[in-house]
């Protein structure tokens, strides 16, 4: 027998888990499902997870709605205040800090893995949310009145709408045909945890240049070890000769490539390789079905805004979808999701084209270009107008005067 809900959300990724509590906070009855078992076992200090993610003001205040924020243990979330970006080639700097601002911070950074773990707690909490785990969605039919779907264990499930939070390569975007804008950025991302031989100065250390795009953030430190979280974008036969360097060579490449401003002492978790790829969906909502997060949209890590994009699609439908419930609209209707989408992507377009002309300006290496980019660099630091504009859209905040 079908067993019925408000809505079906495939997905429990950071954007799916939220999204789950936070619509089960406004009472709609949740099925939740994710091929993953729901279990994230974290690494033991200095040893982090290699996937850390810079989280702005506007998604941790989103998260302690959740109740999520407040679990997070002290000592696996580092804040930074300040954030240092330089151009390898030149002498072009930019350096942005939260006392120029409203802001305590500028932002956090946190494990992928113990956010998480702090999400797939508060979903086991709530009432209004039933877990299907290692399960996948096998048979879906859609459209505005309704949806039915057989998962791969033999559970059947109703509800008024479908929410594909299931990632970058969504299965449910590509079989419900959602046409995407999408191309390889020509760059692979390595990520690691550093021991390194000087305070990080709760900075954010970013570099552009030969060496490809570099970043240090700050981690919590361990018996009096400095930790940073690297994520270092070069093309993709670069990232294939990196991986296959021994720790050693590894670090010195390291050293040179962050301009000899750290000493970089071991890595304490195996690297990791991921492919970049730039990806939109042409449109988020069809009858009866919905994309959020990395199934709506994924973007270059350089200015760590993927996940951020997220949950502001998270707040998003949490608005449209609350308020629809509360009138009695069917929440599977054209008319409802496209209230969300009409939210959602100017935004996301405009952070998409702003990672890409980013990526694209430094790519370059011809000389008029680089002496240009550095010029307008030092002549973009002295404004702190616009510096405050750019931290604000950062962060997810309006402008500070
Ligand atoms: C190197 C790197 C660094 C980054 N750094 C930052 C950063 O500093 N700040 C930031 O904001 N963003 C960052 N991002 C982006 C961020 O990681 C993503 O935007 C975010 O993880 C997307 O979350 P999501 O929940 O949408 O997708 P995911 O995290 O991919 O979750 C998808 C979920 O769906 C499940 N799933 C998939 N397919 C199925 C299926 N068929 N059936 C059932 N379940 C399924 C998966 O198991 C998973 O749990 C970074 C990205 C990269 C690559």
């Amino acid at each position: 027998m079908a067993k019925s809900y408000d809505l079906i959300i495939v997905g429990a990724g950071m954007v799916g888990a939220l999204s789950a509590i936070l619509l089960a906070k406004s009472s709609l009855r949740i099925a939740l499902v994710d091929k993953h078992d729901g279990e994230y076992r974290l690494s033991t200090p200095p040893a982090y997870d290699a996937r850390v993610s810079a989280i702005s003001s506007q998604s941790k205040s989103l998260l302690e709605t959740a109740d999520v924020w407040q679990g997070i243990p002290k000592d696996r979330v580092a804040s930074y205040d300040n954030m240092v970006v330089w151009d390898g080639l030149g002498d072009g700097y930019i350096d942005f800090n939260a006392d120029t601002t409203a802001m305590p911070e500028l932002g956090h950074l946190v494990e992928n893995a113990v956010l998480n773990q702090q999400l797939m707690a508060q979903v086991r909490q709530s009432k209004n949310i039933d877990l299907y785990l290692g399960d996948t969605l096998g048979s879906h039919d859609l459209n505005e009145f309704g949806v039915r779907a057989e998962l791969a264990s033999g559970h059947v499930l109703e509800a008024q709408a479908m929410v594909a939070a299931d990632g970058a390569m969504s299965k449910l975007r590509t079989e419900n045909a959602f046409d995407t804008i999408e191309w390889d950025y020509g760059h692979t991302a390595i990520v690691a945890t550093l021991e390194i031989g000087q305070p990080h100065e709760n900075t954010a250390w970013q570099s552009f240049g030969e060496e490809g795009i570099l970043a240090f953030l700050p981690l919590p430190s361990v018996d009096q070890k400095h930790l940073v979280s690297i994520v270092w974008s070069v093309p993709p036969k670069e990232a294939e000769a990196l991986m296959a360097l021994d720790v050693d060579a590894f670090c010195r490449r390291l050293h040179y490539a962050i301009g000899k401003r750290f000493d970089v002492l071991g890595v304490t978790q195996t690297r990791q390789s991921i492919p970049l790829r730039q990806r939109h969906a042409k449109a988020y909502v069809k009858p009866g079905i919905v994309l959020i997060g990395d199934a709506a949209h994924t973007i270059h890590p350089l200015a760590g805004q993927g996940a951020n994009l997220g949950f502001s699609d998270v707040k998003g439908l949490v608005d449209v979808l609350s308020k629809a419930h509360r009138r009695g609209e069917p929440l599977g209707s054209t008319k409802v999701l496209r209230r969300y989408e009409r939210a959602r992507m100017l935004d996301n377009m405009a952070m998409s084209a702003g990672m890409e002309a980013f990526k694209r300006l430094f790519s370059t290496q011809q000389p008029v270009f680089v002496q240009l980019r550095n010029m307008g660099m030092k002549r973009f630091n002295r404004d702190v107008s616009l510096k405050k504009k750019l931290i604000a859209r950062a962060a997810g905040l309006p402008s500070f005067s």
